[in-house]
């Protein structure tokens, strides 16, 4: 049985809990994120089991690796409801996460044909069905109150994920001005009973440090509990969260050797382009079970803090923040990116360098274990305009429309590929519909502006020749159910509202 731990649990096995326990805790008690003790190993055996299955049966099959204490044939029926066709739409019979070819050596896989238009979808879908089987599997008789930050995307795909879903209510902060326009709209038209929406004066940090302040405040933990309910996350800290995105590489990877386009053993470099650093760190993980992969592309945009730390070591929030185009990427602190330092360097080291981060905005990581981490990682950024170009160069060259994060990963891959001449088959992470983002892509192909969102969005199709998935042409003419704006340290009333 695989048990789960904090990355900050210095003494060892003190807080060891199942998987069922870890999901539904989302955060250690010390503040860590549960990892997995161990980590399963694809078998050649396996790898021929998963070869012939389809993306759902491969989820199921994975997923029960890492959460032995959950019923297999319940965690079957969780990924078939997930990954159906009809909440994963357009994409034929290619499954949920189709990969495509854009040269002899750049494969995408888009992640994004879910509810909500983006990647968050792959593990948002499926989430909530394992933490409502973690609540029955715990015995658990009070209300989860799921607590969200979001940069955009995650917000509503956790509202779509758990709207309606029994025992559970769920309250999304975002920061006001931090998303986009159809990100806002798509959270504030949400339909469901147990839902909440609010907007944080500041910026997706100062929402994500609210968030995390509430889950280790010990008084409201009380007074909830006083109330009947305890609260819970949805943020990629949740294992619930990371586990199904390691899927994704490894079902790609099927899906290319059955295509031809690898053998099997083959090599692949992956480039994510990378925000918390939760997707990139299932990548990860799929290595660490023996997937054939290569190299790890960390993506990032202007907020280059993982670029700077993978070149010195420093890891150094206290630096501007930036607003760009591609703002599901405008991070300052990466938190899954404590997972991986907890993987190479152990949990005293990990509890050392974020009470660093915690008191000083920054830490300094030791030159072993930036070694280790460097004979995985490679770390590229792109300025706003390069983005733009290679929005305009991917469309005209290839005819492939993209949106602004895949394109900061396609453009970080290129970069890596001329940098070093390491031509490995790569698979890049396409997470977002072109048409999530129609103002930026639009401009980036130099189309006229329009202050119009649903008007860009046709042009932009008409242009390009792309459909628009259902779930954004239907956002326009919804109620706007929530329009609340607070600041922070308003954050741990919310709550506590009835609403
Ligand atoms: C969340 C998000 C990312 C960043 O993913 P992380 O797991 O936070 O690194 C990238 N692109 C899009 C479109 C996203 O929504």
């Amino acid at each position: 049985m695989i048990y789960y731990r904090s990355t900050r649990d210095i003494k060892a096995a003190y807080d060891r809990i199942t998987s069922a326990e870890a999901i539904k805790k989302g955060l250690a008690d010390d503040g860590g994120l549960y990892v997995p003790e161990k980590y399963p190993t694809i078998t050649d055996e396996l790898f021929d089991t998963l070869l012939k299955m389809d993306y759902t049966d491969r989820a199921a099959c994975i997923l029960s690796l890492f959460l032995e204490d959950y019923d297999r044939k319940a965690l079957a029926a969780a990924a078939r409801e997930a990954y159906s066709e009809e909440r994963f739409t357009g994409t034929g019979h290619a499954g949920p996460a189709p990969v495509v070819s854009l040269s002899d050596n750049i494969n995408v896989i888009e992640l994004w044909h879910g509810p909500t238009s983006a990647f968050k979808d792959m593990a948002l879908q499926i989430m909530p069905r394992l933490l409502s089987l973690a609540l029955a599997m715990t015995g658990e008789k009070r209300l989860a109150h799921i607590l969200v930050a979001t940069s955009g995307d995650t917000g509503k795909a956790a509202l779509e994920g758990y709207r309606d879903v029994d025992g559970v209510k769920i309250t999304v902060f975002y920061p006001v001005d931090g998303v986009s326009r159809m990100q806002k709209l798509q959270m504030q038209t949400t339909y469901g009973s147990n839902v909440n929406v609010v907007a944080v004066r500041g910026n997706f940090d100062d929402a994500q440090n609210g968030v995390k302040a509430i889950f280790s405040d010990r008084a409201l933990a009380e007074k909830a509990e006083g109330q009947g309910f305890f609260f819970g996350s949805a943020n990629s800290i949740n294992w619930g969260r990371l586990a199904p995105q390691i899927v994704y590489y490894v079902s790609s990877y099927c899906d290319l050797v059955r295509s031809g386009k690898i053998r099997r053993g083959d090599k692949v470099n992956i480039c994510v382009p990378t925000g918390n650093f939760g997707n990139i760190f299932a990548a990860y993980i799929a290595k660490l079970m023996g997937l054939p992969v290569k190299r790890l592309i960390v993506a990032s945009n202007s907020n280059n803090v993982l670029t700077d730390f993978i070149a010195t070591g420093i890891y150094n929030r206290t630096r501007e923040f930036k607003k760009t185009i591609s703002p599901s990427m405008d991070i300052l602190i990466s938190s899954n990116l404590e997972r991986l330092l907890f993987t190479i360097g152990g949990a005293p080291l990990t509890d050392v360098l974020m009470d660093s981060l915690r008191s000083f905005g920054m830490y300094k990581a030791p030159d072993n274990l930036m070694e280790l981490l460097r004979k995985d990682f490679s770390g590229y950024y792109l300025t706003e305009s390069e983005t733009e170009e290679c929005i305009r160069k991917t469309f005209e060259e290839k005819g492939y429309l993209v949106d602004t994060h895949t394109a900061v990963a396609l453009g970080c891959a290129e970069k890596f590929i001329s940098g070093t001449g390491d031509t490995t088959p790569l698979l890049v992470a396409s997470t977002a519909s072109p048409f999530k983002f129609a103002p930026a892509v639009s401009k980036a192909l130099g189309l006229e502006k329009t202050d119009d969102d649903l008007q860009c969005m046709n042009r932009l199709a008409e242009y390009t020749g792309c459909r628009i998935p259902d779930p954004l042409s239907g956002v326009f003419g919804r109620e706007i159910r929530f329009t609340e704006t607070i600041d922070p340290d308003e954050m741990p009333e919310i709550p506590f509202r009835s609403r």
